[in-house]
């Protein structure tokens, strides 16, 4: 087809979440029930994530951010404690490292993975050393055994960033069955979405308290319980904290969110495979990472790969305007965030600091990858891209 024509069609975004009647209804449901912020929409939605996931404990919350912060928070870091992160994230993974009065160490990727380097981890303790905070990147685990026997070893917590891996298994469990703490993050882009919010998993009853008082206002006591006959109307503040809860009717669309996640997972495995499919063999990209030497299921958050700039001859940036321009969305996760004003102002990061995180950040691009996206759409974005790089298919 030629680009006049592809200009006709409506523009394609790289992402779309999606609904049907069954949270219109529940969200219209929740609105006359006269009970609009945390209560049982949120209750049933944290059962329903404890059962999905398999894991004792999980609380909503009002984004994933917010779940990394109090988490944080709750470890008591004091001032110049370190937490190792990888140099290949959204930013929030740093930021609330800062936020909760840490120190963040970024260490490299692995180029085969594009998750944390697990050998760079290990250079990487010192005594101050405190928490490993990998990020399970596009949906791919990180490979936990290694990371958390290092843990171990030194006697560190593992947070992991799993905001982008809802849904994601390492040899055969959910992320979010097991280990210390799992972040998972609900904002529209991500795999199911309850408009803004997240949820914060853990296995250890120790933090509970810690966590669950962090999330509002530091109230020593259930929410739901002090609105309700049962509970009485005074509490208890230990410990001054911000409020991060979520609403029920964020809840409500949870819900059905989470029915139909594994669904949505096996609609993103089929386009990813189709990519896989179609792209292969193309000089000008470098195909996303999916190792085989350990057992995972990806949950394809992101199709994303790199451009071979050498071969094509013009930049990441350039291929992303030329798609625009023919009318199709491309994400860009992530410009490497030791590289922002601040990380090269305050930890003294600069351009050389992390070779591979910056490869891959010059070069990474996020195809359009949801649920509903047709076999047509896909096809408008291997046609954009091979007009682009003057390719006949
Ligand atoms: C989306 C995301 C976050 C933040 O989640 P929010 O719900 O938007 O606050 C944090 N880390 C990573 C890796 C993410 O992809």
């Amino acid at each position: 087809m030629s680009p006049a024509a592809e200009l006709e069609k409506p523009f394609l975004p790289f992402s779309k979440p999606t609904f049907n009647d069954d949270e219109i209804q529940e969200v219209i449901q929740c609105l006359k029930s006269g009970w609009i912020t945390t209560g049982p929409r949120v209750q049933k939605f944290e059962e329903d994530l404890k059962n999905y996931l398999n894991c004792p404990h999980v609380l909503t919350l009002a984004s994933g951010t917010a779940g990394l912060y109090i988490a944080l928070k709750a470890l008591d870091l004091q001032e110049n404690d370190e937490v190792i992160t990888t140099a290949f994230t959204f930013v929030a993974t740093l930021n609330t490292i800062v936020m909760a009065g840490a120190k963040p160490v970024l260490v490299d990727i692995d180029p085969k993975t594009y998750n944390i380097d697990i050998l760079e981890v290990e250079k990487a303790i010192t005594p101050k050393t405190r928490v490993i905070l990998p990020v399970h990147f596009a949906g791919l685990s990180v490979d936990l055994d290694p990371l958390y026997a290092l843990a171990k070893k030194h006697n560190l917590i593992v947070l992991e960033d799993a905001a982008q891996a809802i849904g994601t298994r390492y040899k055969n469990k959910m992320i979010g069955e097991f280990g210390d703490l799992q972040v998972f993050s609900f904002h529209p882009n991500k795999n199911m979405t309850t408009i803004e919010g997240g949820a914060l998993s853990l296995h250890h009853d120790k933090f509970l308290k810690k966590i669950s008082t962090a999330r509002f206002h530091g109230i020593d006591r259930d929410i739901w319980d002090r609105f309700t006959k049962k509970g009485s109307q005074h509490y208890d503040v230990v410990e001054p904290a911000l409020k991060f809860n979520m609403s029920d009717v964020q809840a409500g669309i949870g819900i059905h969110q989470l029915k139909k996640l594994e669904k949505f997972i096996d609609q993103r495995e089929k386009l990813a495979n189709r990519y896989f499919e179609k792209l292969k063999g193309w000089t000008e990209l470098f195909l996303p990472p999916h190792p085989q030497n350990f057992d995972h299921k990806h949950s394809w958050h992101l199709f994303a790969p790199c451009l071979n700039i050498e071969s094509v001859g013009f930049s990441r940036d350039d291929l992303i305007q030329k798609m625009k321009d023919l009318g199709i969305g491309i994400g860009l996760h992530y410009d490497a965030p030791h590289l922002f004003t601040y990380y090269q102002k305050t930890f003294g990061y600069k351009i050389g600091d992390f070779p591979h995180t910056e490869w891959v950040s010059d070069r990474i691009f996020s195809l359009p990858l949801f649920p509903l996206m047709t076999g047509e759409e896909q096809d408008r974005v291997i046609e954009g891209l091979a007009h682009i790089f003057n390719k006949t298919i």
